[in-house]
C-alpha cells in the first residue's frame, strides 16, 4: 500500500541497545520462557499508571474500562499477542522508551552478561522488554495512549525499528504486542506450556491474566445442520467435529422429519490464569516460603529469592498490612542518585496506587522491597497530599520499626547476617548519619574488625564486653584497609596497653562516625586526633610531664621548622616504635577524610582549604631518632641537616598516617639524596636527569648538599 508506506519512519536503536538486541538474539540460551515474565511485567506496570492516574481524573479510564491483560497464542500464524489494557504509549513514548533513549541498564547488562550473569536477570537492569526477541525474530507494537493517535512499532533487530500510523482495530486504549515466534519457538502457543510458564513467574500480578483456549463443547443440532457442518468441515477443517449418529433419537424418532444428532463443537474463550487472592492479604501461617519467594520474584523481577522476609499487620487508630522483603543482592544502582525510587508498591484497600512513593520509606532502606496496603488513606489521594499526610508518617515509621527488626532476626542467624552485611552495610551506616531516632537500635548492627577479633567482625556491643577496667572509652580508627590500619603507630600504643582499637575502612565510617559519638554511654574516641589520653598510672603521668619539659625546646625549633605545615608540634605518649605521628584536631577532617574528599570529583573546593585535616605532629620522647635530634639542635638550631630531617620526618609521618604528599617530588629529593649519603656518593648536582619527572630541577648555583635540600622547600 503505498500511501503506508509513505508514512513508515525509520529509526536507528541506540548503538548499546542494538548491541543488546543482537546478543540476545545470537547467545545460546534455553531458559527463554522468561520473556512472557517480563512483557507482562510491563503490562501490568503500563496498567498500574493508568489506574494510578484515573483516581484523580476517572475520565482517563473512558477510552477502555476493563483493566487486564490477554494473551492470544495462534498456532496457524505462529504468533503469541498480549493485550494490556494499560496507559499505553504515544508515538514519542515508542521512539523513546523502545529504542532511540539510552539507559545505564544496557550496558551495566551487557558487562553483568560477560561476568557470568544470567539473561534471566534482565528485567532488573530495565531492558526486559528486549527479551521478547529471545523466542521471536519480529516484534509488533501497536500502542494507544490517550492523548495520541494509535501507532505501531515494528523492528525485526538488525539496528532499526519503524514506526506508523496504525489504521488496523483500534485498541480504545493500551498496548498490543504481536510476537512472530522464531521457528524452533512454537511451543509458545501451546496452551499448556503459557499456564505453565505464567503459573511459574506472574501468578501474582494484580490485574487478570486471561487467555484465549480452545475448547470443545457438545452441542446438539439436527441432522441438516450436521451436514452442512459436515460441509463445511470438508472446506474448512477443525470447527465442528461428526460424533456420529444420536442413536435413540434414530429408534425413537425414526419418523420424524428431522433426525437429531450431537456433534462436538469447538470455541475459543477466555481463561483467567491468576486467581489468587493478593497474598499479603493471606494468614502469614498458611503461606510457604516458596510462595513468599514466587511473590518476591513477581514483584521484583528478582531471579534469586529473597534473603529475609517480614509479613505483618497493624491494627489500632490505623490500620494496614505489609509485606517487606531483603533481597540477596544490592541493586546495581543502589546508590545512583537520580535513580527513580521503585521499591515499596502503595495499595490503598487493594487498589494499587503508586510503586514510587518516596515518603513511604527513609532513603537509607531504599533497597527494601515489599507492599503496604492500608485501611485509612483515600483512595484518590495525590503524590502531593501523601507527603503531607499524617497517616502516611505513622506507616513509615511502622515499617522503619519492622525493617530494623527484621535486621535483628537475621543477625541472629550469623551466616546469613555475613550476606547481609556485605551487600547493605553501606545502608546502616547511612541510617546511623541519617536517622537519629534509630541511631543507637542500627548502632547494634554494626560489624567490624579490631585490633582484637581476629579473622572475625565483632559488633560494638562485643567489643564493650571486653573493655577493661580502667577504660573509659571505645577506640576506634578510620582508614583505608585493615592492613593500613593495623599497622599504623597509632594503634600501636593502644594496643600495647591492652587496649582494643576498632577498626573503620570504609569511607562512609567517616560519616557514620561523625553522628555515633556515643555507644552504651561510652564515648568512641578517635586514635588518630588530637587530646587522646589512654588511661595512665603515676609513674607514666609524672614521667610524661618530665618528657615534655625535656623536648619543649625541640618541639619549638621543629614547628619553627615546618611553619604553616603543622598547627603545632607536641610530645606524645600514644607511640610506640615509630618517632613521629600526625595527629588531626578533634573537628577537622581525619587523614582518611580528607583522602575521601579529594576522591570526590565534585566535593566543594572551598570547603577544602577549611575543613582539610589541621595536622599536629606529635613526636615520641622514647624514640632514637628523635632524642638524637634533640641533642643536634641543641648544639645548633640552624643546621641544615637539622632541618633537612625534620622535613623528613614530617613527610614520612605524613605517609604513615594516611595522607598524601603535596609534593612527593620533593619528598622524593630528600630520599635519593638520604640513599647518596649512605652510599658514599658526591653530590655534584649532575645527578638531576635520574630523579623521576615530578621532581623541579635543582636550583643553579647550589653547591651544597644541605643548602639545596633547605631551598627545594
Ligand atoms: P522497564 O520495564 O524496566 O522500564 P523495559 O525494557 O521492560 O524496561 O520497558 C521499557 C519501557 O517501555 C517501559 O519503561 C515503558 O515505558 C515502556 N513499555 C514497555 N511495555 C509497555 C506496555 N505494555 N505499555 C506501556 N509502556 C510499555
Ligand atoms: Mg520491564
Amino acid at each position: 500500500m503505498p500511501e503506508e508506506t509513505q508514512d513508515v519512519e525509520t529509526f536507528a536503536f541506540q548503538a548499546e541497545i542494538a548491541q543488546l538486541m543482537s546478543l540476545i538474539i545470537n547467545t545460546f540460551y534455553s531458559n527463554k520462557e522468561i520473556f512472557l515474565r517480563e512483557l507482562i511485567s510491563n503490562a501490568s506496570d503500563a496498567l498500574d499508571k493508568i489506574r494510578y492516574e484515573s483516581l484523580t481524573d476517572p475520565s482517563k479510564l473512558e477510552a477502555q474500562k476493563d483493566l487486564s491483560i490477554r494473551i492470544i497464542p495462534d498456532t496457524e500464524n505462529k504468533t503469541l499477542t498480549l493485550i494490556d489494557t494499560g496507559i499505553g504509549m504515544t508515538k514519542a513514548d515508542l521512539i523513546n522508551n523502545l529504542g532511540t533513549i539510552a539507559k545505564s541498564g544496557t550496558k551495566a547488562f551487557m558487562e553483568a552478561l560477560q561476568a557470568g550473569a544470567d539473561i534471566s536477570m534482565i528485567g532488573q537492569f530495565g531492558v526486559g522488554f528486549y527479551s521478547a526477541y529471545l523466542v521471536a525474530d519480529r516484534v509488533t507494537v501497536t500502542s494507544k495512549h490517550n492523548d495520541d493517535e494509535q501507532y505501531t512499532w515494528e523492528s525485526s533487530a538488525g539496528g532499526s525499528f519503524t514506526i506508523r500510523v496504525d489504521n488496523s482495530e483500534p485498541l480504545g486504549r493500551g498496548t498490543k504486542i504481536v510476537l512472530h515466534l522464531k521457528e524452533d519457538q512454537n511451543e509458545y502457543c501451546d496452551e499448556r506450556k503459557i499456564k505453565e510458564v505464567i503459573k511459574k513467574h506472574s501468578q501474582f500480578i494484580g490485574y487478570p491474566i486471561k487467555l484465549l483456549v480452545q475448547k470443545e463443547r457438545e452441542k446438539e443440532v439436527s441432522d441438516d445442520e450436521a451436514d452442512e457442518a459436515d460441509d463445511k468441515k470438508e472446506k474448512k477443517e477443525g470447527d465442528i467435529e461428526d460424533v456420529g449418529e444420536d442413536e435413540d433419537a434414530d429408534k425413537e424418532g425414526g419418523d420424524k422429519k428431522k433426525k437429531k444428532k450431537t456433534i462436538k463443537e469447538k470455541y475459543t474463550e477466555d481463561e483467567e490464569l491468576n486467581k489468587t487472592k493478593p497474598i499479603w492479604m493471606r494468614n502469614p501461617d498458611e503461606i510457604s516460603e516458596e510462595e513468599y519467594g514466587e511473590f518476591y520474584k513477581s514483584l521484583t523481577n528478582d531471579w534469586e529469592d529473597h534473603l529475609a522476609v517480614r509479613h505483618f499487620s497493624v491494627e489500632g487508630q490505623l490500620e494496614f498490612r505489609a509485606l517487606l522483603f531483603i533481597p540477596k543482592r544490592a541493586p546495581f544502582d543502589l546508590f545512583e542518585n537520580k535513580k527513580q525510587k521503585n521499591n515499596i508498591k502503595l495499595y490503598v484497600r487493594r487498589v494499587f496506587i503508586m510503586d514510587n512513593c518516596e515518603d513511604l520509606i527513609p532513603d537509607y532502606l531504599n533497597f527494601i522491597r515489599g507492599v503496604v496496603d492500608s485501611e485509612d488513606l483515600p483512595l484518590n489521594i495525590s503524590r502531593e497530599m501523601l507527603q503531607q499526610n499524617k497517616i502516611l508518617k505513622v506507616i513509615r515509621k511502622n515499617l522503619v520499626k519492622k525493617c530494623i527488626e527484621m535486621f535483628e532476626t537475621v543477625a541472629e542467624k550469623k551466616d546469613l547476617y555475613k550476606k547481609f552485611y556485605e551487600q547493605f552495610s553501606k545502608n546502616i551506616k547511612l541510617g546511623i548519619h541519617e536517622d537519629s531516632q534509630n541511631r543507637k537500635k542500627l548502632a547494634d548492627l554494626l560489624r567490624y574488625y579490631t585490633s582484637a577479633s581476629g579473622d572475625e567482625t565483632c559488633s560494638i556491643k562485643d567489643y564493650v564486653g571486653r573493655m577493661k577496667d580502667n577504660q573509659k572509652h571505645i577506640y576506634f580508627i578510620t582508614g583505608e584497609s585493615r592492613e593500613a590500619v593495623a599497622n599504623s603507630a597509632f594503634v600501636e600504643r593502644v594496643k600495647k596497653r591492652g587496649f582494643e582499637v576498632i577498626y573503620m575502612i570504609e569511607p562512609i565510617d567517616e560519616y557514620c562516625i561523625q553522628q555515633l559519638k556515643e555507644y552504651d554511654g561510652k564515648q568512641l574516641v578517635s586514635v588518630t586526633k588530637e587530646g587522646l589520653e589512654l588511661p595512665e598510672d603515676e609513674d607514666e603521668k609524672k614521667k610524661f610531664e618530665e618528657d615534655k619539659k625535656k623536648y619543649e625546646n625541640l618541639c619549638k625549633i621543629m614547628k619553627d621548622i615546618l611553619d604553616k605545615k603543622v598547627e603545632k608540634v607536641i610530645v606524645s605518649n600514644r607511640l610506640v616504635s615509630s618517632p613521629c605521628c600526625i595527629v588531626t584536631s578533634q573537628y577537622g577532617w581525619s587523614a582518611n577524610m580528607e583522602r575521601i574528599m579529594k576522591a570526590q570529583a565534585l566535593r566543594d573546593s572551598s570547603t577544602m582549604g577549611y575543613m582539610a585535616a589541621k595536622k599536629h605532629l606529635e613526636i615520641n620522647p622514647d624514640h632514637p631518632i628523635v632524642d638524637q635530634l634533640r641533642a643536634k639542635a641543641e648544639v645548633d638550631k640552624n643546621d641544615k641537616s637539622v632541618k633537612d630531617l625534620v622535613h623528613l620526618l614530617f613527610e614520612t609521618s605524613l605517609l604513615c598516617s594516611g595522607f598524601n604528599l603535596e609534593e612527593p617530588g620533593q619528598h622524593a629529593g630528600r630520599i635519593y639524596r638520604m640513599i647518596k649519603l649512605g652510599l658514599g656518593i658526591d653530590d655534584d648536582g649532575s645527578d638531576s636527569v635520574e630523579m623521576t619527572e615530578d621532581v623541579p630541577p635543582p636550583l643553579e648555583g647550589a653547591a651544597e648538599d644541605a643548602a639545596r635540600m633547605e631551598e627545594v622547600d
